[in-house]
């Protein structure tokens, strides 16, 4: 076991840049990483600590249900010189519990002292009940997730998903350019049913299809065993493996009985400057979420830009918390993005829509190449490209400044986006 640390105090000494203070980051994933490196970027002097349960190298998500599961790359690591950043890296270290009225984090190896907390634990897949334990039965969030997948793909294993979501498409996709038989289970009657409505999943039904794919939804898995599994209906799907990709929830058990407000998903209640309920405690990437002025709700978003983002914010509080005398805060509202990489088709979407926004189609969505894009009043609030990356970056600026579309022009593929502006 990792001995962390054996002090139980701390100083609170304030200094410009943060002079003798100590930030604790928990969680060495993306969100983790850069926040510790715009804590450096931005002029933090103060020591940093980033302790991370996972004993690898920190390492990028995205390629491992791309690249890494393929073979293609051995993992992604994330290039960063913690040493000459002067940043504390720990591995192998499990936060268990904190305790805000002595300033502290405990681990399996001892307490550790903070005068900032960020919190950065991430999410952790949810498993399909019953399943725990089953041998053949897969999640894909960790690199040893994708190192246990790897050999399955090459052995060219008949392999059931379970869940038509982003990463069982992703999924799905790199095991039929491995070979395998892949058969997609959903529940739903299509796929991303909780992210998109039913008329922009539509044409992605096909896709599964196209590629060799079988998709079965409106299908409830009602047990699984290591030679397969069985649906509600009846039906007895032979696997070899099956790969469980139904969703990830904040990994947020280790703050029970602390005083960090949860939202009812779980996920940390930050506030539109990511700080916590706790003084001095900040919550960033995909175990926290925050009230969206742009949007008018609160997000939980669970993609790799909002882990990029939101530690500009963090540190940018961190530092001026320490620094300027009465500092407002810089607020945190960004345009979320993501992209997915599935069935040969890049995917990328911007901003965040809801039922009542108003669609526009942009190209023929049986075709390689359309979007969507999602008014509300006139004024583009999200977009969804499918291979027409020009759309996403030009839809992308005007989502950030509010622009109103001309409905006409925006529906004309051949009219660039920014010319659609009313
Ligand atoms: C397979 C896969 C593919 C993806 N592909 C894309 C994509 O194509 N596009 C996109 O936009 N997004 C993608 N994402 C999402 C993106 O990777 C995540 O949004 C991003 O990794 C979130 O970063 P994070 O640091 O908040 O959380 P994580 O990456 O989950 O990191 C959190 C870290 O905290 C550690 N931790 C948790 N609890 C504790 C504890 N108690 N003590 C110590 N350490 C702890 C965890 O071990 C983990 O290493 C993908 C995700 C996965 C899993």
């Amino acid at each position: 076991m990792i001995r962390v640390s054996d002090e139980t105090t701390t100083g609170t000494k304030a200094s410009p840049g943060g002079g003798e203070q100590r930030v604790v980051i928990v969680g060495a994933g993306m969100a983790g990483v850069q926040t510790a490196v715009a804590l450096r970027e931005q002029g933090w002097t103060g020591e940093i600590v980033l302790l991370g349960e996972e004993t690898h190298q920190p390492y990028d998500r995205p390629p491992l249900s791309k690249a890494v599961l393929l073979g293609k790359a051995d993992g992604s690591t994330l290039d960063v010189d913690f040493a000459g950043l002067g940043i504390g890296l720990r591995l192998g270290v499990r936060v268990t519990g904190l305790r805000a009225d002595k300033r502290l984090v405990e681990t399996g190896a001892g307490p550790v002292p903070y005068d900032i907390l960020v919190i950065a634990t991430g999410a952790e897949p949810i498993p399909l009940p019953g399943t725990e334990g089953v041998p053949g039965v897969h999640l894909l969030r960790t690199l040893d997730d994708a190192e246990r997948l790897r050999p399955v793909l090459a052995r060219q294993r008949e392999i059931v998903v379970v869940g038509a979501g982003w990463i069982g498409a992703e999924f799905a996709t790199a095991a039929r350019e491995a070979g395998c038989v892949v058969t997609v289970v959903e529940a739903a009657d299509r796929p991303l049913a909780g992210a998109l409505p039913a008329e922009v999943a539509a044409p992605m039904t096909a896709w599964y299809e196209d590629c060799g794919a079988r998709l079965v939804t409106g299908a409830r898995v009602t047990s699984v065993d290591e030679d397969g599994l069985l649906l509600a209906d009846g039906t007895r799907l032979r696997a070899g493996a099956v790969v469980v990709g139904i969703g990830a929830r904040p990994a947020t058990d280790w703050l029970a009985g602390s005083d960090v407000e949860l939202a009812e998903d779980r996920s940390v209640a930050a506030d539109d400057r990511l700080r916590t309920s706790v003084p001095d405690v900040y919550a960033v990437g995909d175990c926290a979420s925050f009230p969206s002025a742009r949007y008018g709700t609160r997000l939980l978003v669970h993609h790799w830009d909002n882990a990029l983002q939101g530690p500009r914010t963090v540190a940018a509080n961190v530092v001026g918390s320490r620094t300027a005398a009465h500092f407002p805060g810089s607020v945190y509202d960004p345009v979320p993005y993501f992209w997915s990489e599935q069935f040969g088709r890049f995917v990328q979407y911007a901003g965040h829509h809801s039922e009542a926004d108003e669609l526009v189609w942009r190209g023929d969505p049986a075709g390689a190449a359309w979007s969507v894009c999602w008014l509300r009043e006139g004024a583009l609030v999200a977009l969804l490209a499918v291979g027409r990356p020009r759309d996403l970056a030009q839809g992308r600026k005007l989502i950030e400044r509010g622009a109103r579309l001309d409905r006409t022009r925006a529906t004309d593929p051949s009219v660039p986006l920014k010319s659609a502006v009313r």
